[in-house]
């Protein structure tokens, strides 16, 4: 896998009369939302066939959002069927098909999302966020953690004893794909919970970066 990092653009916010004249830009932000751009979007698609073999889908997050809300659902690598799977399907899922990214991002809500090591706000640049967004992606995808996660939920695992046990699993897998998509955009800086309590949480997490290693090379799938 290639560890360069993306280029980055170096833009500014564009202000509204600006943004207007000069269609297209890599982003456009207004006072609430950061808005997903042709452009932009053009570039990322890119960035996900290139690394995750497979294309980008936009969903309308208004319209997403008249079902259930969850926190950070920004963007989704599913597996195909996952709709029937929830019906009553024994069936496990297949592969992971595509990568979704909303069309646009609250940016109120990106000020008070809580990742385990990351403050949004300070970490990533708001020009940067959708492209951070879209690695964090690619890393849940190269390494199929839906179906890993799917996987626990059908079969069991014996290093999942609790439900406690399941919940760090899958903090595990979001630690991993925020220090892996912070790493590409900022390969010469490492990340750190902001407070003692966050960097005790994380520590209280670490152990089951091992146990999801495991649990991949069961499945066969690669680390890195
Ligand atoms: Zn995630």
């Amino acid at each position: 896998m290639i560890s360069q990092a993306p280029a980055y653009t170096g833009k500014t916010l564009p202000d509204k009369s600006e943004a207007k004249k000069q269609e297209p830009r890599d982003f456009f932000v207004t006072e609430h939302c950061l808005y997903l751009t042709p452009g932009l979007y053009e570039r990322l698609d890119r960035l996900v066939r290139e690394y995750a073999g497979k294309p980008l889908a936009v969903f309308d997050l208004d319209e997403r959002r008249s079902g259930v809300l969850q926190p950070m659902d920004w963007a989704h690598c599913s597996p195909a069927g996952k709709g029937r799977n929830r019906c009553g399907s024994k069936k496990a899922p297949a592969e992971i098909t595509k990568i979704e990214i909303a069309n646009k991002i609250p940016l109120d809500e990106i000020r008070s999302a809580r990742r385990l090591e990351l403050d949004l706000v300070r970490d990533i640049p708001l020009e940067l966020f959708y492209e951070w967004l879209v690695w964090h992606e690619i890393h849940h995808s190269v390494h199929n953690d839906p179906l890993v996660a799917a996987g626990i939920d059908i079969h069991g695992h014996p290093g999942i004893k609790s439900a406690g046990d399941r919940i760090k699993l899958m903090q595990a897998m979001e630690l991993e794909a925020d220090r892996a998509s912070f790493h590409r955009l900022f390969p010469e800086r490492t990340l750190k919970a902001g407070t003692p309590a966050g960097i005790k949480k994380v520590r209280s997490i670490e152990p089951y970066l091992v146990l999801l290693h495991e649990i991949r090379a069961q499945r066969g799938i690669k680390r890195k």
